[in-house]
């Protein structure tokens, strides 16, 4: 049997946070009728990312494991840093530009 993680179906919600977790190989599919995640045996590397995103405990590398803590520290470390919408990084820059030519103002 094929070390994959594996989904505890009375605990998940389907809110597919480790489905971000499991960016690199996409080895997680929500199933929309059960509304749980389901693990491709194919696609998991068995990094343990998906486990440490899950804040209900529902997604878990078997205890035999081993995890690659390389990978998957890097791969939560990436995920776990919230992306900037558009708007807010737009407002962000508008509000850079604001207080440029406040400082320019004040020094003429
Ligand atoms: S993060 Fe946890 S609760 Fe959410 S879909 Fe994945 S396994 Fe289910
Ligand atoms: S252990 Fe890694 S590769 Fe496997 S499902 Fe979780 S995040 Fe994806």
């Amino acid at each position: 049997m094929a070390t994959i993680a594996i989904v505890n179906h009375e605990r998940c919600v389907g809110c597919e946070l480790c489905t971000r977790a499991c960016g690199v190989t996409h080895a997680i599919q929500l199933d929309l009728e059960r509304n749980w995640v389901e693990v491709s045996e194919e696609l998991c590397w068995a990094c343990g990312a998906c486990e440490r995103m899950c804040p209900f405990s529902a997604i878990a590398l078997p205890p035999w494991a081993e995890p690659n803590k390389e990978l998957r520290d890097s791969i939560y470390a990436k995920n776990r840093k919230p992306k900037k919408s558009r708007v807010v990084a737009q407002a962000e820059e508008i509000g850079e530009e604001e207080e440029e030519e406040m400082l320019v103002g004040r020094s003429q």
